[in-house]
């Protein structure tokens, strides 16, 4: 009998040469060898002009929020259709958020919906390539700049997804990523932050080391290190950057792994979505994918709840995921209600993600399969 989570952190097997190497070099504390090999890596293959690694994708939000300036009774847009830290990070610096509706196919922002969303205190604009599918990024960028609104993009899920050719995470001032254990690549807790806007560069270095222009000392461009500004210690330990460096030495595999799942998938699942009435997610032919995600959407509420009882009662962990955030309960004190985001509200009710992590075998992937054709809903 099988038991198929819905993740499993992955090792690819030099995790701990690499702990041990960091151990060896006796720098333990961040920003050592490991950590800057993961800088390099980010900014050559995704092609941004700095990457910093941080404890989480939340920090590096929050170091956005923290460069962007992001003061009490700013506005900040985001999707509703998000996880939580997408805009607490802003909210933490006193920001009211505007949710923002998501398209009904990628479940992105939907961008036609945006413009009407911008104010005055419009101070950024948050958007998520959910299930590492690209937002409309011509028309958001479009917008952004004709209001003058930096763009955050929140490419927890995205890492090596692809908008008519350009990586995801080089449009927006600024992108995060994550590497929690459920995201593509891991070091169990870890993230970074992409500065893509030059103006941003020193003080985000400055951000993430206390505040300090410790960065700059280091480098021996001051004969001191002081406070010079707001920040906090968002850098993660080498430890952590030498498990998530034998992660990106196998990028390739990884997400060739990834690939191969989610296509076995596409290729069986479609039959049976027809049989129970069931949306396939939508990748635009102008978007090239993370394999990150494989959900769909089912026709209600009761029938998914009632698969994911079927499956779970044979061992197979298939979660629903996002609540809507203007309807929690952070989201009705800043005013959220009932009606606000109704694509977000509908869509929610009727997403199911189907297990998918780097080490699934074959057999693994047949069994769910095989356990969806049981389902008599
Ligand atoms: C996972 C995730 C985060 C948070 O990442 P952490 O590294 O756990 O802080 C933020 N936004 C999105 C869209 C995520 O999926």
């Amino acid at each position: 009998m099988y038991k198929i989570p819905f993740n499993k952190p992955y090792a690819t097997g030099q995790e701990f040469t690499y702990m041990q190497q960091a151990v060896a070099n006796g720098h333990l504390s961040g920003d050592g060898k490991f950590t800057k090999q993961c800088h390099a890596f980010l900014e050559r293959t995704v092609g941004v002009p700095k990457a910093l690694l941080t404890t989480s994708c939340t920090h590096a939000l929050e170091m956005a929020a923290l460069l962007l300036d992001i003061q009490a009774g700013d506005e900040v847009i985001c999707p509703s259709f998000t996880f939580v830290t997408s805009i607490g990070a802003f909210v933490l610096r006193g920001a009211q958020p505007v949710f923002c509706d998501v398209r009904p196919d990628t479940l992105n922002l939907d961008e036609a919906r945006l413009e009407a969303l911008i104010t005055p205190r419009t101070k950024a604009i948050v958007v998520v390539h959910y299930a590492g599918v690209a937002c409309e990024m011509d028309a958001i960028m479009a917008i952004a700049d004709r209001h003058g609104v930096p763009v955050v993009e929140d490419n927890a899920h995205g890492l090596f997804s692809r908008y008519k050719g350009r990586y995801t995470g080089t449009f927006g001032a600024l992108a995060t990523q994550s590497f929690h254990e459920t995201k593509n690549f891991t070091c169990g807790e870890g993230g970074a932050l992409l500065i893509n806007d030059p103006r941003l560069h020193e003080r985000a270095e400055i951000v993430r080391e206390k505040g300090t222009n410790r960065s700059r000392f280091f480098r021996g461009q001051v004969d001191k290190y002081t406070w010079v500004d707001l920040g906090s210690s968002y850098l993660p330990s080498d430890l952590l950057a030498a498990y998530l460096w034998a992660q990106f030495e196998q990028a390739e595999d990884i997400q060739n792994r990834r690939k191969t799942l989610w296509e076995r998938y596409a290729a069986h699942v479609p039959e049976w979505a027809n049989a129970h009435h069931a949306t396939l997610m939508t990748v635009p032919a102008d978007r090239d994918q993370s394999y990150h995600m494989y959900y769909l959407l089912m026709p209600s509420l009761d029938v998914r709840t009632a698969l994911i009882d079927h499956l779970k009662a044979r061992n197979v962990y298939a979660p629903f995921h996002y609540l809507p955030l203007h309807l929690s309960d952070m989201g009705r004190k800043f005013g959220g209600q009932v009606g606000d985001c109704p694509v977000t509200e509908d869509v929610s009710d009727r997403l199911i993600r189907l297990p998918l992590y780097n080490q699934m075998t074959e057999d693994e992937q047949r069994y769910v399969l095989d356990m969806l054709w049981q389902f008599e809903g």
